[in-house]
């Protein structure tokens, strides 16, 4: 009999990304993979204690035949006694991770307008897996839930309250990241994590958390994964006139509008050639600069308001792709920031070491690498143990 496993799925719109870990907490992933291209060309593959580059073939186009592809795989190798799924959008009605059944995924449905690039494939993987195999106990993980520690006036918008109550709120995003983050700080850096920290989230989604004694107080994000700093393809923050300026005197409808903010703007639309930050990095284009000028503009702004937010600062942390692989802009923030304490380490920085300013530094700067998938396999054990009959 094979090893007892949990399965973590983050569902894409064109891939599939897994890891399976052996149950109980703080464990390392066994084998981590993804299926790419899945409605094109899939291509899978998958490292760690086996490893694997298989080009699936047209044949496997599609979720569902990709999921199938992959359950198959993994059954000669891992017994999956849960599946954890990375889902966007918890909304009102959760602030924790929670066991799937059809009340819940009616709840999450309702959802899909508010995180259109992500929840409907975060939902349909867990559609799919009830169908293959409805015994599996599946759990849904949000990226919102961490930030429901954060208060009014941070979780609130200046409109009527009748909107409040009917869930237009600032909720926040990328928060199994944060709360990777922040245990790992209270870990390794307990001094550090008792007091005032900003963690930049900075991937192909990017946004910022104010997190004091390890809690959410405010994040760049709200009531959606388009607010807040500028991202791969999303806008971020807009002045809400630019909306309706573009609905009523250039005639877009409201899919347009949507098409426009998610998946045209951000460091595509300004610099007109790429989302991938290395592609920009490398480019002698000026409106590659420009992007790259913009998006560390209001990482700087948004650090100034998180901090203001928390009456202080005593660290930054930089994590995700770009922030943790990514000197030239670590060092752009930093050196704009020096008025803030950080006083860079160029050295260190080039090396993406873990302490990125000086020793003599007024206030630190460090990276640390996050790991989504470890926190969701957390969670996922702790909810299917609490709910096992
Ligand atoms: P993520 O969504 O966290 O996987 O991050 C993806 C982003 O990280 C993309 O914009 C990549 O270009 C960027 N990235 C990854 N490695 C590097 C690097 N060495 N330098 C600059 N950006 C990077």
């Amino acid at each position: 009999m094979s090893d007892a496993a949990i399965l973590v799925l983050n569902a894409g719109s064109s891939s599939l990304k897994f890891s399976l870990f052996p149950p109980g907490a703080g464990a390392q992933a066994r084998i981590q993979g993804q299926i790419e291209r899945i409605h094109d060309d899939p291509l899978f593959t998958v490292r760690g204690e086996t490893s694997a580059k298989t080009v699936l073939g047209t044949g496997h186009r599609g979720h569902a035949r990709c999921l199938d592809y992959l359950l198959g795989w993994l059954a000669p190798r891992a017994r999956v006694i849960a599946a954890g799924h990375r889902v966007v959008h918890g909304g009102i009605h959760y602030d924790a991770p929670v066991r799937v059944d059809a009340t819940v995924m009616e709840r999450l449905r309702h959802l899909i307008p508010l995180a259109p690039l992500h929840q409907p494939h975060n939902l349909a993987a867990i559609d799919l897996l009830r169908e293959m195999d409805p015994a599996l106990p599946q759990v849904a993980c949000f990226d919102t839930a961490f930030h429901a520690t954060k208060l009014p006036p941070a979780s609130i918008f200046a409109l009527p309250r009748e909107w409040a109550e009917r869930g237009v709120r600032r909720y926040g995003f990328h928060g199994l990241s944060y709360e990777y983050v922040a245990r790992t700080l209270a870990r390794e850096q307990p001094r550090l994590a008792a007091g005032r920290v900003v963690v930049a989230h900075l991937g192909s989604g990017a946004s910022m958390c104010a997190l004091r004694g390890g809690r959410s107080l405010d994040s760049s994000m709200g009531f959606t994964a388009v607010d807040g700093l500028p991202m791969g393809t999303r806008c971020g923050t807009l002045d809400a006139g630019v909306v309706l300026f573009m609905i009523r005197e250039q005639g877009l409808s409201p899919d347009e509008v949507e098409l426009m903010l998610y998946n045209r703007s951000g460091l595509l639309g300004v610099s007109g050639l790429s989302n991938d930050m290395r592609t920009l990095a490398a480019s002698a284009d000026p409106r590659a600069a420009e992007a790259i000028e913009l998006f560390v503009f209001r990482i700087t702004q948004q650090l100034g308001a998180l901090a203001a937010a928390m009456e202080g600062l005593d660290g930054l942390v930089f994590t995700a792709g770009i922030g943790e692989n990514s000197p030239d802009i670590r060092a752009r923030v930093l050196n704009k920031c020096a008025w803030l304490g950080f006083e860079l380490d160029p050295v260190a920085n080039q090396a993406n070491a873990a302490l990125v300013t000086t020793p003599t530094s007024p206030r630190p700067a460090l990276v640390v690498p996050t790991n989504e998938e470890l926190m969701i396999a957390i969670h996922t054990g702790e909810v299917v143990g609490r709910t096992a009959m």
